[in-house]
């Protein structure tokens, strides 16, 4: 029987999509020239969205600088750029979708008590603990503002037989070795990323839902992130499945690290895009720094 994965014969409609919470840094720019190049390269589409769910964390300054650094690195977005603000009718009708499968539950936990429910110290300052399902069990509902969570092996159930059939084509090499396909691996999956948040308490859906909903909305067929995201993408081709939504190919790849071997983040503004610039660096310089052959050798 077929499996979830996407018919390769159309041209590749690929994509960047930035949180503006900061400057984009080295790391960044790697993500968004492979992309851009495998799609100019095979005479398909590069689209630009901006990942603006967090409010608190967002600012209309960085996506206007998101859009110059592009535009410097020489690289252009094809169609309108889709703001992820503007999407909560989408997200309501996936989370309505998932809570008629009886797969969300409310959960009331903060980041406080999850820590200190958490079994033992997680390994990563950044990876935060796996939730330890405070609130799945609970027969009232929580006080107070709730998040809603999938409940992730009802999830894996619900999805019964199709579920040995579920995977993704890997394109990049990622951090299991070889281009090829993966089949999801269910207890990976619970060990690593567990009871995800779909819907936060203070915004219209989490990462992993929004990320779903319009990758699929925008046709995306390939999705380039970096291999610290291949776990969340077993969790994202479970969630494709049980909203009916097709699975794009995934070009995991290796991460920027700066000169003691960490890896970049935005707080990191000295590999920021606009201070290589402003030091004199230009997009090939940029292109040379992550590996990249200069731009009108590329691909
Ligand atoms: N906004 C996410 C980021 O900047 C997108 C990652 C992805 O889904 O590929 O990390």
């Amino acid at each position: 029987m077929a499996d979830n994965r996407s018919s390769p014969a159309d041209p590749p409609v690929e994509r960047f999509a930035p949180s503006p919470s900061g400057r984009l840094h080295l790391g960044h720019a790697f993500s968004a020239m492979l992309a851009h190049d495998a799609a100019r390269a095979a005479g398909g589409r590069f689209l630009l969205r901006i990942e603006d769910l967090d409010a608190g964390r967002s600012r209309e300054g960085f996506a206007a600088a998101i859009a110059e650094d592009l535009r410097w690195l020489g690289l252009r977005w094809d169609g309108p750029v889709l703001r992820q603000s503007g999407r909560a009718d989408a997200y309501a009708q996936a989370l309505a979708r998932l809570e008629a499968l009886g797969v969300l539950y409310p959960c009331g936990c903060t980041r406080a008590d999850i820590a200190a429910a958490a079994a033992a110290p997680q390994e990563g300052a950044d990876a935060p603990p796996v939730y330890p399902g405070t609130c799945r069990n609970r027969t009232a509902p929580p006080d107070g503002p709730v998040a809603q969570r999938l409940d992730l092996a009802r999830a894996l159930e619900a999805l019964g037989p199709s579920l040995p059939r579920l995977g993704f084509t890997e394109i990049g090499a990622g951090p299991q070795g070889e281009t090829g396909w993966r089949p999801l691996d269910p207890d990976a999956l619970l060990r690593r990323e567990g009871d995800a948040v779909l819907a936060r308490k203070d915004a219209a859906a989490a990462y992993h839902l929004a990320v779903v909903v319009d990758d699929a909305a925008q046709g995306v067929t390939h999705v380039t992130r970096g291999e610290d995201l291949f776990a969340a993408t077993a969790l994202h081709v479970v969630l494709q499945a049980l909203l009916g939504l097709p699975t794009p190919a995934y070009r995991h790849h290796r991460l920027i690290r700066d000169a003691s071997g960490q890896r970049l983040a935005k707080r990191d503004d000295a590999r920021s895009l606009a201070s290589l610039r402003d030091a004199g660096a230009s997009p090939d310089d940029v292109r040379a720094m992550v590996g990249l052959a200069p731009a009108e050798t590329a691909p």
